[in-house]
């Protein structure tokens, strides 16, 4: 029997060159994602289907009669129902490692941009307000010598805290297991636990994956137990903060400033952190380089493939 593909979106040349001739690919080409009749329609008779985190993934979509594997382009998989997918025999992979440290570049980038109030500046040298040198223009926050607080101490929470070692700061980070002491000693971390990182931290950076547990995991509470000067920056996924307590929060500065690259309900921005000022904006593109975009596509259509083949896919989340 042929093999058939369904690619919900886009994907780099080079990805799309290691499809073997043998393999049929029904590619969506189109900028926007197909809508559920599209994919539910489009994935009819195929054995594979390389997705995308804007493509749902739930029970009626993996009871596809024959559909043997579901490639995510992405690392994190809270847009697929991975426990059906086991039910149903189906493999799920995903794409870890490839984006760890370009992710954890752009965390740093909203880190900075927050902290020493980058787009404000940028806004304000093109505005043509900008007449003589001000000695108290745009004044920020240092990083240099800080306390580091990384929320989720895995693939990407530890090369954000790894960055740190450059600006000589306190590493505390929280997690569900605590790292091997070698892993503490080279990152010169301290394990604390949750409280303590959002007291203590002038600098919190999420890097937990969305689950039942960590949605809203960064509440009212915890924002108002974070230090007034705290910068909050979230580049994992936006359900993982109360979006509304984070407009408060900034509104009425609980916290100094947060730089976000993913939204609780992504495209739309909660409509009270439109006007601030203290808050630098991103439309979820912490992994999108060049590179890491041809990485991801590689490892997706490999995954898929074997898969096809009958062999153990490279990364695997089932
Ligand atoms: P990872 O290696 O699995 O790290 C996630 C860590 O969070 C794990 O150590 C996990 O522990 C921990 N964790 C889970 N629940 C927790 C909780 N309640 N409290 C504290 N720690 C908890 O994944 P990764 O590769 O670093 O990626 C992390 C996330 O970043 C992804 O899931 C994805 O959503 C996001 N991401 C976003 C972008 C973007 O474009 N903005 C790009 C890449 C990744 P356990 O292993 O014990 O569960």
């Amino acid at each position: 029997m042929t093999k058939s593909i369904l690619i919900s979106r886009g994907l780099s040349d080079g990805a799309l060159a290691l499809m073997p001739r043998d393999v049929s690919v029904d590619l969506n080409g189109h900028e926007i994602p197909l809508t559920r009749q599209e994919l539910l329609a489009r994935l009819a008779g195929k054995q594979g289907l390389i997705c995308q985190i804007t493509d749902i993934i739930d029970d009626e979509v993996l009871a596809t009669p024959g559909l043997k594997v579901v490639s995510n382009v992405a690392v994190g998989y809270n847009n697929i129902d991975v426990d059906a997918a086991k039910r149903r025999g189906i493999t799920v992979t995903n794409t870890p490692d490839v984006l760890t440290e370009t992710t954890a570049d752009f965390a740093w980038a909203l880190l900075m941009a927050a902290a020493r109030r980058v787009v404000e500046a940028d806004r304000y040298a093109r505005s043509g307000q900008w007449t003589t040198w001000k000695w108290d223009l745009l004044w920020g926050v240092d990083v240099y010598g800080k306390t580091l607080g990384v929320l989720g101490f895995g693939r990407i929470g530890r090369a954000v805290a790894r960055r740190a070692l450059g600006f000589d700061m306190r590493v505390l980070y929280h997690d569900t297991v605590r790292s091997a002491p070698d892993v503490e000693r080279s990152l010169n971390a301290t394990y604390v636990d949750k409280d303590t990182l959002l007291r203590e931290a002038d600098f919190v950076s999420l890097h937990v994956l969305l689950s039942a547990e960590t949605r809203h995991l960064v509440d009212e509470r915890a924002l108002r137990s974070m230090k007034k000067s705290a910068v909050l920056v979230n580049a994992a996924r936006g359900p993982i903060v109360d979006e509304a307590a984070l407009a408060r929060a900034l509104r009425e500065k609980w916290i100094a400033a947060a730089g976000l690259d993913v939204f609780e309900h992504e495209p739309k921005i909660h409509p009270d952190l439109l006007p601030l000022d203290n808050v630098v904006m991103a439309p979820h593109i912490a992994s999108a380089s060049f590179d890491t975009r041809v990485a991801m596509s590689t490892l997706a259509v490999k995954n898929c493939l074997a898969v096809l083949d009958g062999k153990p896919p490279l990364t695997p989340v089932t």
